[in-house]
């Protein structure tokens, strides 16, 4: 058995700071999976 380093992306997000690790790697994830927010990638001050 070979040793492998298991780095794995994941999202955090902006405005409830849920952490979730993608499916699948091409999707980029439209909304936070914990609230649902379309706006998981940016923060609340940002205008
Ligand atoms: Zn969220």
């Amino acid at each position: 058995m070979g040793k492998v380093m298991m780095k794995v992306k994941g999202y955090e997000c902006e405005r409830c700071e849920h952490q979730w690790v993608p499916r699948c790697k091409d999707a980029s994830p439209r909304v936070c999976p914990g609230c649902k927010s379309p706006y998981w990638d940016r923060p609340k001050h940002s205008k």
